[in-house]
């Protein structure tokens, strides 16, 4: 899960990651208001789950409230990679000498936390990855032994950042490396890690992605997660690992293959219904997956009627059949369930499923004429 540049400083600062404080506004006037109680210049900043704002305009430096009210009136409502933006961030602009870039991330190639330093910061540094990597130093970081103090100077000083901006560093990427860690993130980076006119670090930027998986203990950090408009049998299908997308009809569908499901939705509506979702199952059918995927198309209210299409290659109809006949043990099912299976074992799956009350069809187009018929009912 990817929180804000914003929420990230709030959590590198707890660290004591030195980061300016600011303020996130919806409109050009309290861009304004606050330009004028911060005191100029300020640094309006695009609140969007994607980086490359700089480049795409969504960064800009005010020199007073007015410039404030431009900026953020031109930011506001921009599209920056397909995403919105409906707030941004007002902040004391730093006077930047230099940029850095500092980073911790996972990799999962040396299941190892990596720390990356680069002098050559900025908003370029995946040019920078790509056409002189030299310029970057990498850490690997033992689990046991942990990042300690000489890794930090070692990997800065191979990083390229040059003497007196090391203490700093050594300093700064060791609470980065504690935040990153205590946060469950995958990723903390910082880019530009700014050297002021002053002489001091500071985070410009700041990115982190959590591990989705561990957000049942952060419950702070999840509580970041961004609801607006995000449906909660989504969000619940999503905790569940199952792909599911909500639509607004009254036909629950699942299928395996995401092919078949999006071919599955159409047929219902050639038949003259409408899917309640998208579900796809993927490949095998285990009870539990089953029965999870049942759970979720049944918490939408609108479900009348569910349609199983599953299409047996390595996925045997049998198993598929038994599976639903468990999921239905373990649920209370309140809708009729129309069941088409095809390929292998499809024959056996089908006997199983006689005398069940599930209703059997054998061709898709079948199938989504029962379904439709049903949900009218
Ligand atoms: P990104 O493009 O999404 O990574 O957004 P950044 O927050 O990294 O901003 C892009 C660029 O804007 C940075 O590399 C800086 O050069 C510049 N910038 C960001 N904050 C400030 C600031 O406070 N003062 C100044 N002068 N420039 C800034
Ligand atoms: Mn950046």
């Amino acid at each position: 899960m990817k929180i804000h540049e914003f929420q990230a400083k709030q959590v590198l600062r707890r660290f004591g990651v030195p980061a300016p404080d600011g303020a996130v506004c919806e409109t050009p006037e309290e861009a304004r208001d606050h330009a004028a109680a911060l005191g100029a210049p300020v640094v309006i900043k695009a609140q969007v789950l994607v980086g490359g704002r700089g480049k795409a305009g969504g960064v800009k430096v005010a020199r007073s409230p007015e410039e404030a009210f431009t900026a953020a009136r031109a930011i506001l409502g921009m599209d920056i990679k397909g995403l919105t933006v409906r707030r941004v961030l007002v902040e004391p602009a730093l006077d930047i000498r230099e940029e850095y870039y500092i980073g911790v991330a996972l990799d999962r190639a040396s299941q190892r936390n990596t720390v990356i330093v680069s002098a050559s910061g900025g908003v370029d540094i995946e040019e920078v990855a790509e056409q002189t990597p030299g310029k970057i130093a990498r850490q690997c970081v033992d689990p046991v032994i942990g990042f300690r103090s000489w890794h930090a100077l070692d990997v800065a000083k191979r990083g390229g950042i040059p003497a007196e901006a090391l203490p700093g560093a050594v300093d700064l990427l060791q609470k980065l490396m504690r935040a990153y860690l205590e946060s469950d993130a995958v990723l903390a980076e910082v880019n530009p890690l700014a050297l002021t006119a002053d002489g001091e670090l500071v985070a410009a930027d700041a990115k982190m992605v959590i591990d989705d998986n561990a957000l049942f203990r952060q419950e702070e950090l999840a509580s970041l997660r961004e609801d607006e408009g995000e449906d909660p049998i989504e969000a619940e299908a999503r905790r569940r690992g199952i792909q599911y997308v909500r639509l607004d009809g009254d036909i629950g569908v699942i299928g395996n293959g995401a092919g078949l499901v999006m071919a599955t939705i159409d047929e219902v509506r050639t038949a003259g219904g409408k899917a309640a979702n998208f579900l796809d199952i993927g490949g095998g059918a285990r009870a539990e997956l089953v029965r999870n995927a049942l759970e979720i198309v049944l918490m939408d209210p609108r479900v009348r009627c569910v349609f199983f299409n599953v299409f047996g290659g390595i996925t045997r109809g049998d198993e598929v059949a038994r599976g639903i006949l468990a999921a239905r043990e373990s649920l209370e099912v309140r809708v009729p369930m129309v069941i088409r299976l095809a390929g292998t074992e499809a024959e056996a799956g089908r006997r199983l499923l006689d005398g069940s009350g599930l209703i059997p069809a054998e061709t898709m187009q079948e199938a989504a004429a029962k379904a439709v018929e049903l949900a009218r009912a």
